[in-house]
This record gives structure tokens, sequence and C-alpha cells, in this order.
């Protein structure tokens, strides 16, 4: 493997970790979200997205001879940042859940952003279209959430107000 083909597989694997975390931290965030039903809706299609997102990741690893023995040890600790965002989505504060996910999008985006270029410069164009659309998926998903946030926290401001 040259330096750009080894880059790749470990940004590929910490795209794995990453969305294995995804799930984890949806999962968390989509049951207490049971108030909000449009908002549990959208993330429990992000849900099955992102479980459909790891397992694609997976087969690029292996078509491009990396092994999956190993890649359960690097979930959840994926990088500091990610630690932190996801120490978020365990607050009961749905608004604080919210503004995790929103901010976890952005990371999976700056993600397959640098997975495309460096498919691009080993001439990997399979692994280039799985990632292509696995941002779809994520730009997606953090426009969906940029648009429910303020009336989200609305909401939630009007139910605690009342209680
Ligand atoms: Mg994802
Ligand atoms: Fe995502």
């Amino acid at each position: 493997m040259n330096q750009a083909e080894e880059n790749l597989m470990a940004w590929l694997r910490n795209a794995h970790a990453m969305e294995e975390q995804a799930v984890t931290m949806l999962i968390g965030l989509a049951n207490r979200t049971g108030d909000y039903p449009e908002v549990k809706a959208r993330i429990e299609q992000h849900l099955a997205e992102t479980r459909k997102q790891a397992e694609a990741l997976e087969g690029c690893i292996l078509r491009r001879g990396g092994d999956t023995s190993t890649l359960k040890d690097l979930t959840g600790k994926v990088i500091a940042f990610g630690q932190s965002i996801s120490d978020m989505f365990v607050d009961d504060e749905i608004v604080k859940g919210a503004m995790a996910s929103y901010t976890f999008e952005h990371m999976e985006i700056a993600a397959y952003r640098v997975l495309i270029a460096a498919t691009e410069i080993v001439g990997d164009t399979q692994t280039k279209t799985v990632c292509e659309r696995i941002l779809k998926e994520e730009l997606s998903m953090a426009s969906d959430l940029e648009a429910h946030l303020p009336e989200l926290t609305r909401e939630y401001l009007r139910r605690s107000q009342s209680n």
C-alpha cells in the first residue's frame, strides 16, 4: 500500500467506528424524542440509514483488502471530538441531544468529504460512489435537523413553562 492507500484505509476505519458510534447515539436519542414524533421519525429513518452506512463501509474495507476483525476495537474511541458530542447525546435534555446530533452530522460530512478526495487520489471509484451516497444522507440529515432546531427549542421551552 502506498501512503494515500494507507490513509484511505485508516480513514475508512475511522468512518466505520464513527457510524457505529452514531448508531448507539441515535438509538438513545430516538428513545428520548417520544414527545416529538416528527423528530423521532426522522431520527429513526437516519438510524436505519446509518446501519447501512456502517455495512457499506465494511464492504469497502474488505474490498480494499483490509480486515474487519479489529474494527470493533476502534468503536467508541474514534476521536475526542466525537466523545464530547456523545456526552451531550446522553443528556436528558432533548435540545442538547438535537444540538449534539446536528454537530455530529457535520463531523460526518467532513469525514466523507475527506474520504471522497482520498478515493479520487487512489482511484477507487467504487468507494467514492459509496462515500458520495453516504455524504448525501448526512447532508440531508443535517439540513433537516437545522430546520427542526428552532421549533424543537420553542416546543421544549413551551412545555417546560407549562410544567
Ligand atoms: Mg452517518
Ligand atoms: Fe449521519
